[in-house]
């Protein structure tokens, strides 16, 4: 026998050998024997679960790790395993994985505390290093701050400490020198000699506040244009070095002039910034009349409608472009599997069609046999010669009959096959529609779904482990809501709960997040909010709720909700502190209703 080529051929001698072999039908087993007629080799199956479990214990401390985690994750989401490789020869050639050598910084930091450098005193030193200490989170951003403070000061000009009073900012001479005293001459608020910057509100500060701002702020919006970042530079260097207030004034019509012309840049960048906005809304508005009937995009195009909807923050940007990721990956993969299952469907209906043509080719050579037969019958002679041209007639018939039956089973065979994979792509498709509301706000409200709710609740518990400060919970339940829908019906109590989001919306903070609990149960997040501040912010939304009334047929009709807070604690879960904020939302109702209790 030849060996089988197709596809389903390969599978029914599979199965064959899994039967004659008495082999146990495991997909494992099933596997290794198709690979053996084929004559391909076994593709080890992606490990999936042991990296999923792997990347869940992974440390996420630092921007790094938390950069390496997701890396890791969308390799394992796109079952890639070359992206698991790259992911971790990544993290191995950052400069960040080796060890951060600590002692060698110390030891050098103390030395060059002690050094006298030109125009920076030991207090400066101090506060710069006091300053570093309080403002880097993490050992890795503190490391680097402190190699660059001391770098910086290792590149100052050793000199007589004593001289110098300028008053900085103490992170000023992380990025930029300190003021050169010049030859011979001093600052211009220079007077007293102290150790001290004597000289905090006089022109010696305005002077190295202007080089500041020349240097550390202006040339960020001057990062593109590099002809005025340079005269920028040129400018602060120039006011620094200034050394009385006539060589100050001959810089002010220079001054003027970058100022004129960063005003031009400044415009321009939200001109563009705007006209790429738009450009955004009316690719969005044309997609979304494209693909009105292709369900899974319009999760997508939502997002992105209302992320451009609202004043941009790096936040919301964030969080979007993260959601987005894990829908467009799920996505990328079921899309796949779609295709798989439709080419399948192709190949099975175009052997059926072979098949239709080989039975037909049969019944006409039927045809062409029994017609010559039925000429022989007209002309014979004798019985004998008849009875030989009806022995070939029977002959012939019984083949067909054969071949007939054989298509028939064979069709029905194939017609149980095109249904299963009709089957496969239709729940695929709808596969593929669900996971576009991995990303979708809840359809009524805009407010997240739960789904939505579980990410931001992890990301904002991710952020506080890591940053410090409070998180509180807020869970609302609309009161006598049924009594609502009974007496109004259930659209009305459906625009009950679109109003009550919006008020909430408007009167939370931005950074603050609205999620659809349940029916008609809310759950906000408050980031940095410790839970005295967190109740003021709901009884805030309460009131507000009062005033602006909801209208059904111009009725007015009043919505109040019962509201428990609570403050997750250090080792707490968010769950756990949900539970509690919904026990004290339950003693809100007990209450009498229309209340916030704190958990
Ligand atoms: P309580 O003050 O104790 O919370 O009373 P309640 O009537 O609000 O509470 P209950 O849990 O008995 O009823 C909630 C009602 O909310 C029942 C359900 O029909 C209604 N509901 C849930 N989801 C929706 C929705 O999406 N639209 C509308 N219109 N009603 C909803
Ligand atoms: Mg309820
Ligand atoms: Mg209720």
């Amino acid at each position: 026998m030849s060996k089988p080529s197709q596809p389903f051929e390969i599978a029914r001698e599979t199965l064959r050998r899994l039967a004659t072999t008495k082999t146990p039908p495991t997909p494992d087993n099933y596997r290794a024997i198709y690979h053996e007629i084929t004559g391909s080799k076994i593709a080890e199956p992606f490990p999936e679960r042991s990296l999923k479990a792997l990347h869940a214990a992974l440390p996420r401390d630092t921007a790094e790790q938390i950069r390496f985690a997701r890396q890791l994750e969308t390799a394992i989401a796109g079952a890639n395993w070359d992206g698991v490789g790259m992911a971790l020869t990544d993290l191995l050639a950052k400069p960040g994985a080796e060890p951060l050598a600590w002692s060698s910084l110390i030891h050098e930091l103390v030395q060059q505390l002690d050094t006298h450098h030109a125009g920076l005193t030991t207090t400066k030193k101090k506060e710069t290093v006091e300053h570093v200490l309080s403002v880097s989170n993490s050992p890795e951003l503190l490391y680097s701050r402190l190699q660059s403070a001391v770098r910086s000061w290792a590149h100052t000009p050793i000199g007589d400490s004593t001289e110098l009073v300028s008053a900085v900012a103490p992170e000023s001479s992380l990025s930029s020198p300190a003021p050169a005293t010049g030859s011979g001459g001093r600052p211009l608020a220079a007077g007293s000699g102290r150790d001290q910057p004597a000289s905090r509100g006089g022109i010696g500060e305005l002077q190295e506040l202007i080089a500041q701002l020349l240097n550390n702020t202006l040339s960020i919006v001057l990062a593109e244009n590099p002809e005025l970042a340079r005269e920028s530079s040129e400018i602060a260097a120039a006011v620094r070095a200034a050394r009385n207030e006539e060589e100050l004034g001959r810089l002010a019509e220079r001054l003027k002039k970058l100022g004129y012309r960063a005003q031009y840049v400044a415009e321009d960048q939200a001109e563009l910034k705007s006209a790429l906005l738009q450009l955004v809304h009316l690719i969005i508005e044309n997609i979304s009349e494209l693909v009105v009937d292709d369900q899974w995009l319009t999760g997508q195009i939502s997002v992105v409608r209302e992320l451009i909807n609202e004043p941009l923050t790096l936040r919301r940007l964030d969080d979007v472009e993260r959601r987005m990721k894990d829908v467009i990956i799920k996505q990328s993969s079921l899309k796949k599997s779609l295709n798989d299952a439709k080419d399948r469907l192709k190949l099975m209906l175009a052997t059926f069609v072979d098949r239709l043509s080989d039975f037909s080719e049969t019944t006409s050579g039927y045809h062409d046999k029994i017609e010559n037969c039925a000429q022989r019958i007209s002309k014979a002679n004798d019985i004998s010669e008849l009875s030989d041209v009806l022995d070939e007639v029977m002959r012939e018939t019984r083949v067909v009959q054969l071949n007939a039956a054989r298509s028939r089973d064979e069709l029905s065979v194939m017609r149980t096959r095109v249904s299963e994979a009709e089957r496969e792509v239709t729940r695929l498709q709808n596969e593929l529609a669900h996971a576009s509301d991995l990303v979708r706000h809840d359809a009524l409200t805009g407010a997240l779904n739960r789904k939505g709710m579980d990410e931001a609740l992890e990301s904002e518990v991710a952020r506080l482990r890591r940053q410090g400060g409070s998180l509180s919970l807020a869970m609302l339940d609309i009161d006598n809501f049924k009594k609502l829908n009974d007496s109004l019906g259930h659209a009305v109590g459906d625009a009950a709960l679109v109003h009550l989001s919006q008020v909430a919306r408007e009167t939370i903070r931005p950074q603050d997040t609205l999620a659809r609990y349940g029916g008609e149960e809310f759950v906000i997040l408050l980031p940095n909010t410790p839970i005295g501040d967190a109740v003021s912010a709901m009884v805030r939304v309460q009131r507000e709720l009062t005033r602006r009334f909801f209208l059904s047929n111009n009725d007015k009709v009043l919505i109040t909700f019962s509201c428990g807070v609570a403050e997750l604690q250090d080792e707490e879960t968010p769950y756990d502190a949900l539970k509690r904020a919904d026990e004290a939302m339950y003693l809100a109702k007990r209450a009498g209703k229309n209340r916030v209790v704190p958990a």
